[in-house]
């Protein structure tokens, strides 16, 4: 059994039993996985609370021939994000953060790319307290990085240059469609200026982006779309994002 030794951002944790728990981790060196943390129920568990949701750590496990299931040797924190969390809109943008990583992130693929977005985002959010930057910013990348990001100046049905006109989406939608294109169900729009807006933006790094004093106009309306992407690829609903649009 070769013990490995990695970063990782803490995604989830479930309960395993009566003792242990079961650890949903995006590994900068190996992935993301799941590893069984023994007696990380207990009060007194060698774990303290370096399991937190969102936790960076260091971590060693052990990998198990034939298992999906690794086993966790030791934990170290490296940085919090929990305190951060108290803010309940901090804490809804960060659960948001871990559900559409563990859900997108293929398993045991490395992806230092999408590891340094998700921590650079983490700091933003406890940098700022803001969330409309940060997670448009992360769905934006997080869709690229994916290979799902759609032509945000293109129809995607005609392929008409949609310039400062709207371009239309609704539930199901992989990108956006112009006037002409537009179908019924598809009532949501993307300004042009939006469109422009976030292309600038997230051609920068996202801490520089937030040297500007406030979030422009369009970053919610572009998140949203963003979120309806993702969901589109993930083919499924994200528990977080009603919790969002309550919230934000
Ligand atoms: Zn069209």
């Amino acid at each position: 059994m070769p013990l490995r030794e990695t970063e990782a951002i803490v995604l989830r944790t479930y309960r395993l039993g009566e003792a242990d728990k079961i650890v949903s981790l995006f590994t900068r060196q190996l992935g993301r996985l799941r590893a069984v943390a023994s007696g990380a129920q207990r009060t007194k568990s060698r774990y303290g609370g370096t399991l937190e949701p969102l936790s960076y750590v260091r971590l060693w496990v052990f990998e198990r021939e034939n298992r999906d299931l690794l086993r966790l040797n030791a934990v170290e924190l490296l940085e919090s994000f929990f305190a951060m969390q108290k803010d309940y809109r901090v804490q809804v943008a960060a659960q948001y953060l871990a559900e559409a990583a563990d859900r997108i992130l293929p398993e045991r693929e490395v992806n230092e790319r999408a590891f340094r977005l998700l921590l650079a985002v983490l700091r933003s959010l406890k940098q700022a307290g803001e969330i409309n930057r940060p997670l448009l910013y992360f769905n934006y990348w997080l869709a690229r990085l994916g290979g799902f990001l759609p032509d945000l100046d293109r129809c995607m049905a005609c392929g008409r240059a949609l310039g400062q006109e709207n371009g239309y989406y609704g539930p199901g939608s992989e990108g956006l469609l112009c006037a002409d294109c537009r179908v019924s169900g598809a009532n949501q729009t993307v300004a042009g200026a939006t469109r422009a807006m976030v292309q600038r933006a997230c051609a920068a790094p996202l801490e520089r982006w937030l040297t500007e004093e406030k979030a422009p106009a369009g970053c919610r309306e572009a998140r949203r779309f963003l979120e309806e992407i993702i969901e589109t690829h993930l083919e499924r609903k994200l528990v977080t994002r009603p919790m969002l649009e309550e919230e934000v």
